[in-house]
């Protein structure tokens, strides 16, 4: 059968992560051998706990031959491929060889966005995140460069920017979130001056990275938005970061940190996790507000405004003064998702789904993972991890006749980076309670799971998931 395009070339070309990664061990005095060992040990808990996850859903993934010609006459169409899209579709390949797959993706650059924290913190450097797209695809996979710009459901097909119209019998949707840059007044205008940056665009984590390393003092002040947020531990974690290297530079007395976030905790997606981070954080003199949502900036006075919601419900204007000011804007969906005819009014634009099956609410051939999905768990790629293999197979028993049988638990993942050399790794469910502990040691900061980060996660997002060995 035909494999994937290999990825080798790729591997090589990203010859600055190798130097940038020994030198980080050097900095860090961990050898090659330790850090091996430790993303072996990685590696072998993340496979039995993900294989003991994902066990029980891997049943109609498993077909005959009839059953795989039967699959082979379904036109699936995945529209947007990056690791949700990318993941489904080469999970559906793995089950189904020969599966008619249309991937619609208009980038020819694919970016290793969870790589962005570590750019903005000076580990990996912009060559250790970007992949040429095609090398990413199977080789049977058929790839249209182009954006989706209308979706057509009741038609069964998408319509392209340059005005093709695509039919499917089986759509998948994965268009993830983007900034809404226009949510923050003067923002654009902001993220170009000298003082501001933030870690959710590649050039803007390597402008984030000088700005922190040139800081010569003052107020650094960073942002979290509300709503659904990609990945909503990164702009803590780039928080931290920042200030364990004013830290370690010994000019910590010369910045003040604040964090302002417009939920009423640090962490509020895990309580537990919350639980351990806040007294760490709090020592280390972090100055933390709540209940407060970036409104606007002021950029002839460096001034980031706030509007506070007080205990008693009413809302104030807090200005901030800055001298380094890392904002973030509100998420939306692409245009044809929120403006389309694929969501629904309270879910914020996002691909309406039931949060199991992930099988949309009311068109049955259609399917959402990643990002873009309304099913209330973390965006995050740990979470497509859990996701993918569900889609794949309820696709298939609505191939076969069947209802669809696999269910998303709700589980995702989050390296929480707390400092240089420390991570809090943890995997927890729809609750926010924590799952697989055992394996994690998730309230604790330990080197282990930075290792793993830094020199595992992009190869399982990679090499595991993108191949569909999920
Ligand atoms: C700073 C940062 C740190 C992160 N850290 C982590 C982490 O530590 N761990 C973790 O698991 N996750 C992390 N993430 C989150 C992770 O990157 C996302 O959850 C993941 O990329 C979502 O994948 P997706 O396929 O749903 O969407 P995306 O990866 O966002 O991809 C969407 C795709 O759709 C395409 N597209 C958009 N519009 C259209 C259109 N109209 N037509 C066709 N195609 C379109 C885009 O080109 C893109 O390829 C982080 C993200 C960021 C930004």
């Amino acid at each position: 059968m035909s494999v994937e395009k290999n990825n080798i070339d790729q591997e090589k070309s990203n010859s600055g992560e190798r130097s940038n990664l020994s030198e980080q061990q050097e900095n860090k005095g961990v050898s090659r051998r330790q850090a091996l060992k430790y993303i072996g040990y990685g590696a072998g808990g993340l496979l039995v706990g993900g294989g003991a996850g994902f066990y029980g859903y891997r049943r109609s993934l498993q077909v005959s031959s009839s059953e795989a010609a039967k699959v082979r006459n379904a036109k699936f169409v995945v529209a947007g491929g990056s690791i949700g899209g990318l993941t489904v579709a080469a999970r559906l390949l793995r089950a189904v060889p020969g599966a008619d797959i249309t991937i619609i993706e208009p980038r020819e650059e694919h970016h290793y966005q969870p790589g962005y924290t570590l750019v903005g913190a000076g580990v990996y450097n912009r060559s250790d995140v970007i992949f040429d797209q095609e090398s990413l695809f199977f080789s049977d996979m058929k790839w249209v460069k182009d954006y989706v710009e209308a979706f057509e459901p009741d038609r069964n097909r998408v319509i392209t920017r340059s005005g093709e119209a695509i039919d499917y019998d089986y759509l998948v949707v994965g268009l993830g979130v983007e900034c809404n840059l226009d949510s923050v007044e003067n923002l654009r205008e902001a993220l170009n001056t000298d003082y501001v940056a933030n870690i959710y665009d590649l050039s803007s984590s390597e402008k984030y990275r000088k700005l922190a390393d040139d800081f010569e003092g003052g107020n650094a002040v960073f942002t979290y938005p509300p709503g659904y947020v990609k990945c909503g531990g990164a702009p803590q974690k780039i928080t931290w970061l920042s200030e364990d290297l004013w830290r370690d530079k010994g000019m910590r007395d010369k910045v003040d940190v604040h964090f302002y976030t417009d939920r009423n905790t640090i962490f509020p997606t895990v309580p537990r996790v919350d639980e351990a981070v806040k007294p760490l954080i709090e020592a280390r003199g972090i100055n933390n507000y709540y209940n407060q949502v970036l409104r606007a900036i002021d950029i002839s006075t460096r001034t980031a405004i706030f509007e506070e919601t007080t205990e008693n419900g009413t809302v104030r204007e807090v200005r901030q003064q800055y001298d380094l000011l890392h904002p973030m804007p509100r998420f939306q969906t692409p245009k044809p998702l929120r403006e389309g005819p694929l969501t629904r009014e309270g879910i914020g634009g996002q691909l309406s789904v039931d949060r199991e099956t992930l099988q949309h609410t009311q068109y049955p051939n259609i399917f959402g993972v990643g990002d873009n999905a309304a099913t209330g768990a973390a965006k995050t790629a740990a979470t497509i991890r859990k996701q993918a293999p569900v889609v794949a197979g309820n696709m298939i028993d609505l191939v076969l006749g069947y209802e669809p049988s696999n269910k998303y638990d709700g589980a995702s993942g989050c390296p929480l980076l707390t400092r240089y050399g420390r991570c809090m790794m943890f995997e927890f469910d729809f609750e926010g309670n924590l799952i697989n502990e055992w394996i994690y040691r998730p309230t604790q900061e330990t080197r282990v799971w930075w290792d793993f980060k830094v020199h595992g996660l992009k190869r399982l997002y990679r090499h595991v998931m993108m191949n569909g060995y999920v």
